[in-house]
């Protein structure tokens, strides 16, 4: 399969590195910690999981380094379901996160984005094909962001629809925001973008500020906007040709959260399968919600997400 996706993601992929500690370390300290955990990360790595896991056609265009960490992404797409055929390999080492967590949950990060930072225009040049033959592309904010205009300037000339999870959050140019249907924000980043990046929101707070934040966000361009919500679900927004904006929240079910990681990119990647696959927006929100549900019912990123017959099992 390199071609006729219902989802080609193009993205990164890290190798998350994770240690307990009892007191993250300060300036000048070392402490010890538990063993050492690898794992399948990164927000395009994920994406894709999640997607081929429930069963979509899925890409990956995203490159790692020629080495250990980068086999293990290749191998952890493979068992997803995932077409490795556009993973491309070399340049750099594989994106690393280092990440220690203490006892209360909270964390600290250093990203080496690696390979990631090489994924060129030109390598989407290169995969032109398979982004012409893709229902829908999925990007993010964690390759160099030509790269993703490069994808939504592509996908703009040959009707492909674009998903566009802009984290982490930077200031996007007006065709890229524009190419988005849907732009897919927390709320960190909706607040992020309404104030391009600095001091406070101008969305404002309040029972209702979802639906202005989503408001105000159409009015950059975007096509379309979903507001994920955490354990409240997602707001969808659209505005009807030459019409009002329509919202909807969609409620997610109740569940017993035990880890969070990933569930933006487990909602986003099933979100665009949905797509893909034709349905309208609301509907895909609708799916969405119940795999971003069963992914923080389990721990860790990848190894969380659902199949198609245990979402059914757990979340009819
Ligand atoms: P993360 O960074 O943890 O991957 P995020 O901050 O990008 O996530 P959230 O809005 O927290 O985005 O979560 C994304 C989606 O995951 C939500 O829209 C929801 O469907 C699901 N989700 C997250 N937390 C919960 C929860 N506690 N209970 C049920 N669903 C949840």
């Amino acid at each position: 399969m390199d071609s006729g996706y219902d989802l080609l993601v193009v993205g990164s992929a890290n190798a998350d590195l994770v240690i307990g500690v009892e007191r993250r370390p300060a300036a000048g300290e070392t402490v010890l910690g538990t063993d050492l955990v690898t794992s399948p990360g990164g927000k395009g790595a994920n994406q894709a999981a999640a997607a081929a896991r429930l069963g979509a056609r899925t890409g990956l265009l995203a490159r790692v380094g020629d080495d250990a960490h980068g086999r293990m992404l290749r191998e952890a797409q493979r068992e997803a379901g995932t077409d490795t055929s556009t993973l491309l390999v070399g340049g750099a080492p594989t994106g690393v996160a280092l990440i220690t967590v203490d006892p209360a949950g909270d964390n600290s990060i250093v990203v080496s984005p690696g390979a990631n930072a090489r994924l060129t225009p030109e390598d989407v040049a290169a995969a032109e094909a398979s982004l012409a033959a893709a229902a829908v592309v999925s990007l993010q904010l964690e390759i160099p962001l030509e790269t993703v205009a490069a994808v939504a300037r592509a996908a703009s000339g040959t009707g492909t629809r674009v998903v566009l999870n802009p984290s982490p959050p930077a200031p996007l140019p007006d065709d890229v925001l524009a190419a988005a249907d849907p732009l897919v924000v927390n709320e960190h980043e909706a607040r992020y973008l309404l104030d391009d990046g600095a001091g406070s929101d101008d969305g404002g707070d309040g029972d209702d500020a979802p639906e202005r934040w989503a408001a105000a966000l159409l009015e950059r361009g975007p096509r379309s906007v979903v507001i994920t919500l955490g354990a409240a679900g997602a707001l969808v927004a659209e505005r009807a040709p030459d019409g009002p904006v329509r919202t909807v929240r969609v409620a997610s079910p109740a569940v017993r959260a035990v880890d969070t990681t990933g569930a933006g990119d487990a909602f986003t990647g099933a979100l665009g399968w949905r797509l893909g696959r034709g349905s309208g927006l609301e509907e895909a929100v609708r799916f969405a919600v119940r795999v971003g549900a069963a992914a923080v019912t389990r721990a860790g990123a990848q190894e969380s997400y659902p199949n198609a017959q245990e979402l059914e099992k757990e979340f009819p």
